[in-house]
């Protein structure tokens, strides 16, 4: 049998000094490592749990095709979701397409010409800036009379309580807060400063609908936003609560009068959650909640090995290894186009899919300079998967998230290194 050592350096190419030097960097982390297996435990039993109360059965695996109607294993499906979100109701559907979309669902079918949208959290997720009508789209909220609000954060990523109080008005309807940093290098919140803003918003209107863009957050703390005063949650499945199995959808939990309007308005009004056929692909969605905390558990190994690795060899790192974890987001500054087109190859070099290809920078529609991504993913796009992108200009910041495996997102992280190394792009220390 070979040894390990032998494996990594024969069919990976890692050199000695390079596995040396990470696990050197990954033995510094193991009350880290420890706390998160900690999360990790809590949050597959409150997943198993769910699925329990809800009598899961195989007989809820079946596909249903056209309409869709008494889909018992989608309305078991959005019942265990209900559960796990700690909230009434849930909407989970591969009808929901991507995060953009289900986020997109809940603003339109929830909102009405003449109501205001705020963010109290700076700009929205690339793409949202598009729906809302902050770039103008076609069919944007704007275009439907829905006027638009923002508040940025202080410096040192604070809330601008005065800012918010004096920004809702009578015709606030929704506050919108995103819990990831997106694209922005900004801190991710916790789901107590969540509950701080939340409980701030509601203080001077109650009857605002407080909606988390839940993206890369989901199972990184015990808790979730529903649980402290958010009226919806919206996400991808591609992203963590798919666990890397679901191969399309998003969801929504919140309050059952919110979460019906998003229905109305994804199917069509006096359908709303009745309809919509899932074609097989329950077991996928089911099985990947179930291995969701796990999978998201690896995914923050990575990000902190990745960040005690690189800011050992003195670049920039958000969050710090040691900080506590808002989300799966790990960035990286790397200070110039060579490094972080050698980053991104050597992510893709462990890729289980398509290891072959180098990927390029390339001008990608909706940005203003091009982009690099490394993603040799079972499903197209899934960021739960080991994947990093970067915009190609200055302070060259590399976006890294993901990792099916701790011990996938370990080797990408060491295969990376090797790359700069080979470039001559990084000395160890
Ligand atoms: C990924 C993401 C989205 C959009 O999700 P897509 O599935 O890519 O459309 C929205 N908000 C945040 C914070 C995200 O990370």
């Amino acid at each position: 049998m070979e040894t390990m050592e032998a494996i990594l350096r024969e069919k990976f190419g890692i050199s000695e000094e390079v596995l040396k030097f990470c696990l050197q960097k990954e033995a510094e982390l193991s009350q880290e490592f420890a706390q998160i297996d900690r999360i990790t435990e809590y949050n597959q039993y409150k997943v198993l749990a769910a699925m329990q109360k809800n009598r899961l059965s195989d007989a809820h695996f079946a596909a249903t095709t056209g309409y869709g109607y008494n889909d018992l294993g989608r309305d078991t499906l959005e019942q265990i979701y209900a559960d796990v979100f700690g909230a009434e109701a849930a909407l989970v559907r591969p009808q929901l397409i991507s995060g953009t979309h289900a986020l997109t669902v809940a603003l339109a079918g929830n909102l009405r010409p003449g109501d205001e949208l705020l963010s109290p959290v700076g700009a929205p997720y690339d793409t949202l800036q598009g729906v809302i009508g902050i770039r103008a789209e076609k069919g944007s909220l704007a275009e439907y009379g829905i006027t638009y609000r923002q508040v940025d954060l202080l410096e040192g990523d604070r809330f601008d309580w005065e800012g918010i109080r004096n920004a809702i008005n009578e015709k606030t309807k929704l506050v919108t807060i995103q819990r990831s940093k997106g694209y922005e290098w900004r801190k991710s919140f916790s789901v107590a400063e969540i509950c701080e803003l939340i409980t701030f918003v509601k203080s001077i209107k109650s009857d605002v609908i407080c909606m988390v863009d839940n993206c890369y957050g989901e199972f990184v703390e015990t808790i979730e936003p529903y649980e402290v005063g958010a009226d919806l949650v919206v996400g991808s499945l591609i992203k963590n609560p798919g666990g890397g199995l679901a191969p399309i959808g998003g969801y929504i939990v919140g309050k059952t009068e919110y979460v019906e309007n998003a229905a109305y308005r994804l199917s069509a009004p006096g359908l709303g959650k009745e309809v919509g056929a899932t074609l097989g692909i329950t077991p996928s969605l089911t099985q990947g909640l179930f291995q969701a905390p796990q999978v998201v558990g690896g995914s923050l190994k990575t990000a902190l090995f990745a960040a005690q690795v690189y800011d050992a060899l003195g670049f920039g790192v958000l969050p710090a290894a040691k900080e506590v974890r808002a989300d799966i987001v790990q960035l990286i500054q790397f200070g110039s186009a060579k490094k972080v087109i050698a980053f991104c190859r050597g992510i893709q070099k462990a890729a289980p899919v398509d290891s072959y290809v180098a990927p390029e920078p390339w001008d990608m529609p909706g940005y203003d300079c091009p982009v690099i991504m490394a993603a040799g993913a079972f499903v197209q796009g899934s960021s739960i998967e080991l994947s990093a992108d970067a915009p190609i200009k200055p302070p060259y910041n590399v976006y890294m998230q993901g990792g099916l495996s701790w011990h996938h997102g370990k080797i990408g992280i060491m295969i990376s290194l090797q790359t700069l190394l080979e470039e001559g792009l990084v000395k160890l220390p």
